[in-house]
C-alpha cells in the first residue's frame, strides 16, 4: 500500500494553466477521486501521478521516495483507460498476461506462474472462461474488465482509473462501480480515480477532490463534501440545490440568520465556517425541503405556488415559486402535487447551508 502526496504541482500548457498548485495527501488503500468539469485538469493531474507528464513545478511523492522525475515503468502504477485501450490481435488471457510476460526475468517468473496469475485476475473481474476470445468478441463491460485485469495482474502500487465507466450504459455502469469498489477494498490498493460523473464520485470514493479550472477547490468524504460545500461551486456541482443570496442579520448559538436578497424574507440556517462575511449564499437541498398540512412557528415555514412538478419514480421534483424565488423540491412519489396550487413547507435550519458567496 502506497501513500501519494503532491506538493504544488502546476502544470501548464502554453497559457492554458491545467493544473494549478496542487497540494493533496492521499492515504494508503484509498479510493480517491477526482471529480470535476470538462478541461478542470483531472486527466493531466491523473497523467502526472502516472509519469506521463511532468509538472511543471510542485513534488509528487509516494511514501516517502519523490518520484516527480521517475520514468513511469518505474513507478509500478497500472491504468485503465476510457476506451480500454486492449490489444485488438490479442485474446484476453494475451492481453492479461502481456505485463507479466515483459517483466518475466525480472520478476523471475515461469510461465506456470503467469498462468496463474492471469487466471487469478480473471476470476476477480468474473471473467474466467472467456480466455480465449478476442477483444472485439466480447461486450463492453466485458472489455472494461479485462481492461481491470491487465492493470491488476501486475500487482501495481496504485491503480489509475481514467473515466473507466463513461462508454458503459447506465445499469452497467452501476454495477460495475460497485464491483470496482468491492475489488478495490479486497485488495487494498490505492486508487486514484478520475470522473465528471457525480454520481458515480459519491457512490465509490472514500475521498473526492473537486476540481474546476486547474485548481482543487474542496475535498472530503462523500458526506461532507454533500452536507458541507465550503462554495458554491462545489454546492452547485455536487448533487442539486438551490442557491440564493443575501445578508447576514445574525449569528447566535450556531444558528445564522439571513435576509434574502430583493426580500424581507429571513431564513435560519447552519454553517460549516467559523466566521462569515455580510453577504453571504443560502444553499438549500431539494431532499431537505418538507411539505407540512400547518403552517409551524419558525422562520423556514414559507407558502409557495407549485411552478412545476414531474414523477420521476422514486420521487416527485418539483420547483415552488416564493414570492420571487424559486425553490427546487423533492416529495414522496404518491404525494399530489398540482401546478398553481398553493403550498406550505419547513426547509429546517440544520439543512439550510449558509456559506460565502464565492464561486471558487
Ligand atoms: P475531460 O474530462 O474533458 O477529460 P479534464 O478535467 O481531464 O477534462 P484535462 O484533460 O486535464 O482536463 O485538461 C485540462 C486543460 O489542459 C484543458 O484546458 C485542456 O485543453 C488542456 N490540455 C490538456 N492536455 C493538453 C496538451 N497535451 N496540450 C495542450 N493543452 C492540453
Amino acid at each position: 500500500m502506497t501513500r501519494i502526496r503532491l506538493e504544488g504541482v502546476t502544470k501548464t500548457y502554453g497559457n492554458v494553466i491545467a493544473v494549478n498548485n496542487i497540494t493533496l495527501d492521499i492515504e494508503k488503500g484509498e479510493l480517491f477521486t477526482f471529480l470535476g468539469p470538462s478541461g478542470c485538469g483531472k486527466t493531466t493531474t491523473l497523467r502526472i501521478i502516472a509519469g506521463f507528464e511532468i509538472p511543471d513545478s510542485g513534488k509528487l511523492y509516494f511514501d516517502d521516495e519523490d518520484v516527480t522525475f521517475l520514468k513511469p515503468y518505474k513507478r509500478n502504477t497500472a491504468m485503465v483507460f476510457q476506451n480500454y485501450a486492449l490489444w485488438p490481435h490479442m485474446t484476453v488471457y494475451e492481453n492479461v498476461a502481456y505485463g507479466l510476460k515483459i517483466r518475466k526475468k525480472q520478476l523471475g517468473l515461469t510461465d506456470e506462474d503467469i498462468k496463474k496469475k492471469v487466471l487469478e485476475a480473471l476470476e476477480l473481474v468474473k471473467l474466467s472462461g472467456l480466455e480465449d476470445r478476442y477483444p472485439l468478441q466480447l461486450s463492453g463491460g466485458q472489455q472494461q474488465r479485462v481492461a481491470l485485469a491487465r492493470a491488476l495482474v501486475v500487482k501495481p502500487r496504485v491503480l489509475l482509473l481514467d473515466e473507466p465507466l463513461s462508454n458503459l450504459d447506465a445499469k452497467l455502469r452501476v454495477e460495475m462501480r460497485e464491483e470496482i469498489k468491492k475489488i478495490q477494498k479486497k485488495l487494498g490498493i490505492t486508487t486514484i480515480y478520475v470522473t465528471h460523473d457525480q454520481l458515480e464520485a459519491l457512490s465509490i470514493s472514500d475521498r473526492i477532490g473537486i476540481m474546476n479550472k486547474g485548481s482543487l477547490v474542496q475535498v472530503g468524504t462523500p458526506q461532507e463534501l454533500y452536507f458541507k460545500p465550503r462554495n458554491i461551486f462545489v454546492a452547485d456541482f455536487l448533487g442539486r440545490s438551490s442557491i440564493y443570496y443575501g445578508e447576514l442579520v445574525s449569528k447566535t448559538n450556531g444558528i445564522v440568520t439571513v435576509r434574502l436578497e430583493g426580500t424581507e424574507m429571513l431564513l435560519e440556517g447552519t454553517t460549516p465556517f467559523d466566521s462569515l462575511p455580510g453577504k453571504v449564499a443560502v444553499v438549500i437541498r431539494p431532499e431537505v425541503v418538507k411539505p407540512v398540512s400547518t403552517m409551524i412557528p419558525s422562520k423556514n415555514a414559507v407558502k409557495g405556488v407549485v411552478d412545476f412538478a414531474m414523477f420521476i419514480g422514486d420521487k416527485i421534483e418539483s420547483r415552488i415559486k416564493i414570492g420571487g424565488l424559486s425553490l427546487l423540491a423533492y416529495f414522496p412519489n404518491t404525494m399530489p402535487v398540482r401546478v398553481g396550487e398553493e403550498i406550505l413547507l419547513h426547509i429546517p435550519p440544520e439543512h439550510t447551508i449558509v456559506i460565502p458567496p464565492v464561486q471558487e
